[in-house]
């Protein structure tokens, strides 16, 4: 329902039905300033540095300005979270301020942190710089990564202070708050249509999905049961893609649950999410998942699966065709295997398929998991490998170790093994090292944000320092090239940070 506009009602919290969106106002805020501005996302919105530059963009990408005639809204949704359904969740903290088109393609600019909405719940709309810093950087390390995700525009402050936590002896622990704009095709999650069908408000389920599909999916044609069809299809496809390339670089979300599932494929929400440095299946970097592990790296690939079940059994009342939308889950399975050795042989530099290719995986897999090893480094290194001189390889990938080789002699005579079959396989192969590196070097990055990273940017932003975030935007612009000047960030995660929170782990306080 739309409120009057000097309705001071608008944001406040409440169950919103037969609706997708609510109408908000974002917050006024006291001191906005701007700390970043992607200067790609500019462009790809028709936007110069000039513009970024102007007092509107700033009170604009802080909620201090609404553009004329333009309707800012929060959308409704609900959600699975950790596995159980939760109701009504909704844009707690997002506003959805504008639609631009530009170049043909259309993009949804929303603010994060921008105050409350009538889905904020028990929480004040508000996000903290640090969180703020992780997810400016990351959704735009990822986007050159090669990785889908959504996009960010600009980081700011707000000039407010937000309360996260008090401390042992029972002092406010006040943080700087912070907006970062993000920007989409779409926002859609599959929470988004989940909440109706929960509600068996199955007509408005119906105008969001034809909605969708005219505005999103029209390659699949006008709507109909079978175009739903196809839709799930295509989003169980996208999903996967989207699932292989986190494993590819090594990605953990931290937070599957299905309101944080784009139905575009992108990447979306980046809370307590982390990037693996020893490689490890069981890891996760969320502390408020510690229990169970649900969200853990080698669990992505089935919580992508199992949030598409949700999917499924919020679509079928539209679609009533059991047997195919199975069909459909069955695929996402054979096609994740498939689909997983293929990114796996591009990581090895394989271009040729070998039967036993799985088996050469399994065994890598094992022995990367014995000691801990850094994934990043591992994979690096590895395009250094010559086929003729196996003995050398754990020369290569000595520095991706993290506590001592020499202590390890079974260890050595089991990676000794794993080189002599990979250098037997690469036998098989036509091309030569240097082309393999090359090739290697286009799927293994060599820099990612690892936690201690942003740690480091966000402890010199909390002291009014704001160029470490500008350093690692530059160094994430290129993550598969060689950056001399930039070195030091190919390594290991120090010790210090091992076990420190935001460094290493985080919890969902954001
Ligand atoms: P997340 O786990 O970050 O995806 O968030 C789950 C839900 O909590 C979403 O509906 C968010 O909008 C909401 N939420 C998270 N933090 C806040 C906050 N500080 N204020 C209001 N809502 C929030
Ligand atoms: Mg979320
Ligand atoms: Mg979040």
């Amino acid at each position: 329902t739309q409120l009057p506009a000097d309705s001071n009602l608008e944001n406040t919290r409440r169950q919103v039905t037969e609706a997708c969106f609510s109408y908000v106002t974002p917050k006024q805020t006291s001191n906005p300033q701007l700390l970043h501005v992607s200067p790609e996302m500019l462009d790809k919105l028709g936007l110069t540095q000039a513009d970024a530059k102007s007092e509107e963009f700033l009170k604009v990408m802080t909620g201090n300005k609404v553009l004329e005639n333009t309707t800012p809204y929060a959308m409704c949704y609900g959600g699975h979270q950790f596995g159980n359904w939760a109701g009504q969740l909704g844009d707690g903290r997002a506003i959805n301020l504008f639609e631009v088109e530009h170049e043909n393609k259309s993009w949804v600019v929303q603010l994060k942190g921008a105050g409350e909405t009538p889905y904020s719940r028990s929480g004040d709309g508000l996000a903290v710089l640090r969180s703020s810093i992780r997810e400016y950087l990351c959704s735009e390390a990822m986007h050159y990564l090669g990785v889908p995700t959504t996009r960010a525009l600009s980081l700011a402050l707000s000039g407010d202070k937000v309360l996260r936590d008090v401390m042992y002896d029972g002092h406010p622990d006040f943080e700087k708050g912070a907006i970062v704009s993000r920007v989409s095709p779409s926002f859609l999650r599959f929470g988004s249509y989940e909440i109706f069908a929960s509600r068996q408000d199955h007509k408005t389920l119906k105008i969001l999905m034809d909605f969708t599909i005219n505005q999103h999916f029209p390659h699949l044609g006008k709507p109909s049961k079978e175009t739903y069809l196809q839709f799930f299809a295509e989003v169980t496809q996208r999903t996967l893609d989207m699932i292989i390339h986190w494993q590819r670089v090594g990605f953990v979300h931290g937070v599957l649950n299905t309101d944080n599932m784009s139905i575009l494929g992108l990447t979306i929400d980046y809370g307590p999410y982390g990037w693996l440095e020893g490689f490890d299946f069981g890891w996760t970097p969320n502390t408020t998942d510690r229990q169970h592990k649900r969200y853990r790296y080698g669990n992505q690939p089935n919580m992508g699966l199992w949030n598409l079940y949700q999917l499924a059994n919020t679509l079928f009342p539209l679609i009533e065709d059991a047997k195919a939308i199975e069909t459909i889950l069955e695929k996402y399975t054979t096609d994740f295997e498939s689909e997983s050795l293929k990114m796996m042989r591009s990581k090895l530099g394989l271009k040729t398929e070998n039967a036993s290719d799985h088996l050469l995986m399994q065994d890598l897999e094992d022995v990367l998991q014995v000691t801990e090893t850094d994934m990043t480094i591992f994979f690096r290194n590895l395009g250094n490998f010559k086929k003729d001189e196996a003995s050398e390889g754990l020369t290569i990938i000595n520095e991706a170790f993290y506590v001592p080789t020499e202590l390890l002699d079974t260890i050595l005579q089991q990676w000794n093994a794993w080189f002599d079959r990979y250098a037997e396989r690469l036998q098989s192969e036509s091309i030569p090292d240097s082309e393999r590196k090359s090739q290697m070097n286009a799927v293994n990055p060599k820099y990612v944000l690892r936690n201690y990273m942003s740690q480091l940017a966000i402890d010199k932003a909390d002291e009014g320092d704001y160029t470490g975030i500008d350093e690692l935007f530059q160094l994430l612009k290129q993550p598969y090239e060689d950056q001399p000047k930039h070195q030091k960030w190919f390594a290991k995660r120090p010790e210090w940070a091992r076990h420190k929170v935001g460094s290493s782990m985080l919890s969902c306080s954001s």
